[in-house]
């Protein structure tokens, strides 16, 4: 009887399911009418934010079953002659007559003749299409050349990256009607306008959408007619290149009381194009962006009058600035922040990792001591993922993609990691990286970086906010196809397209779980992984895992939470964590592949992912740990650690393995600084480390001896000199070996030398007022 029951329940349970009409009547259905009462309201520039952009490899991490295949199958990004050439000969140049310290602390900007090389070369219209008069280059040659700066002189490397980046340039090449194409591009390219596009607002700045500048629809007299235009009032703070452009991109909330233009009163965010020089406007004033000295300032404007087809795309684009923003910010972000971070970085990890071989203190190189070794490991890997990820993202773009969510994950983890490599070079040159001047190699970068934190997206808000809550709904395979469906105002379709994605929803939970279970049992011995180098293999296989694990959890977390986790950003920021690091690992383990399997690069690619991996897991732990509900948690904990948690930190022996490679030259040590600035002459402080390093690995061996010949008593305590002549007069060394180490002492001498000034810093002598005026906000 019992028996009877149960198959009855279970024959009509199916019933309900199998037959589509009876399961969209009973089940789907009554779930939309809850869906749609729990769906948090979303506004229009949310769901714009949510439009824009395309999904990529990040679409696979969260499917909890990546394709490798593809992933490998990727291009690698390969550069033209043309950009080659730039690269070795424009490029190279520009970072020779630029430098650091000249233009931060002695002429606040670029000299003039820089500036002027700056445009003549076309380093302004590197995005802009060759028919236009650009450089027509690829993200990835954009990049490089981005990177090169960076190395060598941070202002260089901005003034040419925000051109290039989400502005006047982007915004016409996709949405710019014939006329303003023709007339802004060929001038943008040839460096006669100089861009800034201003959006920030002192009220406005994380919450852009809510800028409160205002444009007024009204009629007015240009050039003698009566037009249709706009009386605009802004202001504006943070522009890059503001105080110096010539054409101001302009991005402010339009009204049309009088409905000039159409029915709607408030037309919402709309960007124009202004001409610096147009009555009203005001620019020229500077910030001081921690002594960084490219250009940046505020500028406003008071009932700027101006024709209505100054909107980039003319009056039929009116109001929709925040979609135009928003589908464009992908590629921009995806190469300016990336490339100064890893620019920077790879700066840090060849002179440092120079500089803590030719240093010594208690008579061994600093190199060489556990605890310098624990912070070069950690620059060399933290480096090798940041190159991986910047050409992988470089590679999106070239393929055609607006990689959102990819984006945000490639500016936060770069510019992070970034200040990790950045302050552990400092922490290893000590007093060398402290004191400012020509010969400090380090210290401008140290004080950039927290602007690359704070713009294109401060970073707290692109964790917290950004990377899982953006991906949850563009990435995941159903989530946007429910939310659509929810939002379908057609009931009878509504109903159809709801009841495939929550069906195809529930599959792809379960299979998740089950996934996740069995890959964490089993060790993820049996995941699928293409034809990879035998070392890498499991490295794959444990992605697969953490993938399905991950899917997993975020499924369970929605359900959980719901609209809510929109809220618990820690929750929110911990799941972008896992999603981000499981994407470094990608590119770290497809570079791997791409570069040819270099076995000498095993350790780089070893500590980063194994830290990455320790990182994810320590993320996923943290939401678990961090549920709501307890036995929630417990399951979930129980599901996606059966065994336990399978990371630890990368070993000792790894750390070491990587510090040895950035102590001495080596092709590892070529491949992972690749492109960078590197000047051969010996008074660039630069150059004559790179000489040092030789230097002192040349002159080991001799002091080697030395040392053995002072422990047998052989040769009396005396300084560096003497001890070198005595050993030479007593056969301990060879004439040959004592001019070795009379060359690397010259050079070491050289390297860890610090600028010193007069006692007043020379103002005695500057201008009445000093270099830089009274502050306004001080007055
Ligand atoms: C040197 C420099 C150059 C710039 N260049 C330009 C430019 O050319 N054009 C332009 O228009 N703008 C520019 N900006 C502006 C830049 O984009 C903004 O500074 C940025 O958007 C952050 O705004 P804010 O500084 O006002 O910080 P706030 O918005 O006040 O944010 C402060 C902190 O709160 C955090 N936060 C805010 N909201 C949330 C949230 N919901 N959850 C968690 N954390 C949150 C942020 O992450 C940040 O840590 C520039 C800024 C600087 C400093």
């Amino acid at each position: 009887m019992v028996w009877s029951l149960l198959i009855l329940l279970i024959a009509a349970i199916a019933a309900v399911l199998l037959i589509p009409a009876a399961r969209r009547a009973l089940v789907s259905e009554p779930l939309l009418a809850i869906y749609r009462r729990i769906l948090p309201p979303m506004s229009q520039t949310e769901q714009e934010a949510i439009d824009a952009g395309t999904v990529w490899w990040d679409g696979e991490l969260f499917s909890g079953r990546p394709d490798w295949a593809k992933l490998i199958a990727y291009p690698q990004p390969k550069l033209s002659p043309e950009e080659l050439g730039f690269l070795d000969n424009e490029t190279e140049q520009l970072c020779a007559m630029s430098s650091d310290w000249e233009t931060s602390h002695i002429h606040y900007d670029l000299p003039p003749n820089v500036w002027q090389f700056v445009k003549d070369q076309g380093f302004l219209g590197m995005i802009i299409p060759k028919n236009y008069g650009g450089k027509g280059f690829s993200a990835y040659a954009h990049s490089q050349v981005v990177t090169k700066l960076a190395s060598r002189c941070s202002v260089a490397a901005v003034h040419v990256m925000v051109p290039n980046s989400l502005g006047p340039a982007e915004l016409l090449l996709h949405y710019g009607t014939d006329e303003q194409k023709n007339h802004y591009l060929p001038r943008l390219a040839r460096g006669a306008e100089i861009p800034a596009f201003a959006l920030t607002n002192p009220h406005a700045g994380s919450d852009a959408a809510s800028i409160p500048d205002l444009g007024i629809v009204c009629k007015g007299e240009w050039e003698g007619r009566e037009v249709i235009g706009m009386r605009v009032t802004w202001d504006k703070r943070y522009i890059t290149l503001g105080p110096i452009c010539t054409v101001l991109g302009l991005a402010f909330r339009l009204h049309d009381p009088e409905r000039l233009l159409g029915d709607t009163e408030d037309i919402g965010i709309t960007c124009a194009l202004v001409p610096a020089h147009t009555p009203g406007v005001e620019i020229g004033r500077r910030h001081l962006p921690l002594n960084a000295a490219f250009q940046n300032g505020p500028t406003c404007g008071r009932d700027v009058f101006m024709p209505i087809d100054w909107i980039i795309g003319g009056p039929k684009m009116a109001g929709q600035g925040w979609r135009m923003l928003m589908e464009s910010l992908a590629a921009g972000r995806s190469i300016s922040l990336p490339s100064t971070s890893c620019g920077y970085s790879k700066l840090a990890v060849r002179a440092t990792g120079a500089y803590a071989r030719v240093r010594q203190q208690f008579k061994t190189s600093i190199g060489k001591f556990e605890g310098i070794e624990e912070a070069l490991a950690r620059m060399g890997g933290n480096l090798y993922m940041m190159e991986a990820t910047r050409i992988l993202t470089a590679c999106a773009v070239d393929m055609g993609e607006k990689p959102s969510v990819i984006s945000a994950i490639a500016k936060y983890h770069l510019t992070e990691r970034g200040r990790v490599v950045v302050n552990d070079a400092m922490d290893i040159l000590g007093g060398k990286g402290i004191c400012l001047g020509p010969s400090n190699f380090m210290g401008r970068a140290y004080q950039q970086l927290p602007v690359a934190i704070t713009v294109e997206g401060a970073n707290i808000l692109t964790r917290s906010l950004i990377i899982f809550g953006q991906g949850a709904i563009r990435c995941h395979p159903f989530v946007l196809a429910e939310i659509n469906a929810a939002r379908e105002p057609d009931r009878a379709k509504a109903s159809r397209d709801f009841d495939a994605a929550l069906f195809g929803h529930v599959r792809f939970a379960l299979s998740n779980c089950m996934r996740a279970f069995v890959l964490g049992i089993t060790g993820s011995q049996w995941a699928r992984v293409p034809d990879v180098s035998p070392r890498t293999r499991r490295h794959f296989q444990k992605l697969t895992r953490f993938s399905a694990a991950f899917a997993f959890l975020a499924d369970v977390s929605m359900l959980v939470l719901g609209g809510g986790l929109k809220r618990r950003e820690k929750l929110s920021a911990r799941l972008g964590d896992v999603l981000s690091c499981m994407y470094l690992c990608s590119a770290a383990l497809k570079r791997f592949e791409d570069q040819g399997r270099q076995q000498a690069d095993l350790p780089l690619l070893e500590w980063s992912v194994w830290d990455a991996m320790f990182r994810a897991q320590n993320a996923i732990e943290g939401v678990i740990s961090n549920y709501p509900s307890r036995l929630v948690g417990w399951f979930l904990r129980w599901v996606i650690f059966p065994l336990g948690r399978p990371y630890v930190v990368p070993s000792d022996r790894l750390g070491h393995a990587v510090a040895s490679l950035l102590i001495a030259p080596s092709a590892t040590r070529d491949r992972l600084t690749a492109g960078i600035y590197l000047p051969k002459d010996e008074s660039e402080v630069i150059g004559c480390l790179e000489a040092a390093l030789k230097a002192a690995l040349g002159a080991e061996g001799a002091e080697q001896k030395i040392r053995v010949a002072q422990k047998d008593g052989r040769l009396a305590p005396a300084g560096a000199e003497e001890l070198a002549e005595a050993a030479l007069a007593a056969g301990i060394i060879s004439a040959q070996d004592r001019a070795l180490l009379e060359r690397a002492t010259q050079l070491r001498n050289a390297v860890i030398r610090v600028d010193d000034f007069p006692q007043d810093f020379g103002l005695s002598k500057a201008l009445p007022g000093g270099p830089v005026a009274e502050s306004r906000a001080a007055a």
